[in-house]
């Protein structure tokens, strides 16, 4: 059942502004709600692709960005939990384990927070911007961000995963390292 987009408070609307400085798209725009496909083959145009998303991941201060949330419909996400970007493309959840709760935000749905239970540790299949494969073992801050990234590729936001009541409104600023 699709779930409905929330209203966003008055104070808050000029977070959804898109233009040229602010080029990530906010919800209610249908590109966040639609799966990416694969990367058949990296070449320089991924590459391209990531410096894009580390840029303007950098620039909105965030955390992890994928690329349908600057409209490009591929497998292609960067994750940066401790401020290192890493690229990771067609990546894969090849095991999890654990449980924990963590408080999300998204780039795409700006000053909205709340709490989602996640896998605590996974393993992450998937292809760096040379082309090479490799198996990421994540957990923490790493593991939460990939998890979140990797739903934007099949148009899943965290609002869809977080616990209802624990939906809030606050300015992004006061949440540095969960703004994904
Ligand atoms: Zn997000």
């Amino acid at each position: 059942m699709e779930k409905v987009a929330p209203v966003v408070p008055d104070e808050f609307k000029d977070l959804y502004v898109r233009d040229a400085r602010h080029p990530i798209y906010k919800i209610p725009d249908p590109v966040l709600r639609k799966a990416a496909a694969p990367v058949p083959k990296v070449s320089k145009k991924t590459g391209l692709l990531a410096d894009d998303l580390i840029r303007i991941m950098r620039e909105a201060n965030g955390v992890g960005l994928a690329a349908p949330q600057i409209g490009v419909l591929q497998r292609v996400i960067v994750i940066s939990p401790d401020r290192k970007p890493t690229v990771l493309i067609n990546p894969v959840v090849i095991s999890a384990t654990g449980s924990c709760v963590m408080q999300e935000g998204c780039l795409s749905l700006p000053g909205l927070y709340g709490d989602v239970e996640r896998p605590e540790t996974v393993e992450v299949e998937a292809l760096d911007r040379r082309g090479r494969a490799f198996i990421y073992e994540m957990e923490g801050m790493a593991a939460r961000v990939v998890q979140h990234e990797i739903d934007h590729l099949d148009g899943i936001l965290f609002i869809d995963k977080a616990a209802p009541a624990t939906l809030h409104w606050e300015s992004p600023e006061t949440n540095p390292d969960q703004n994904e």
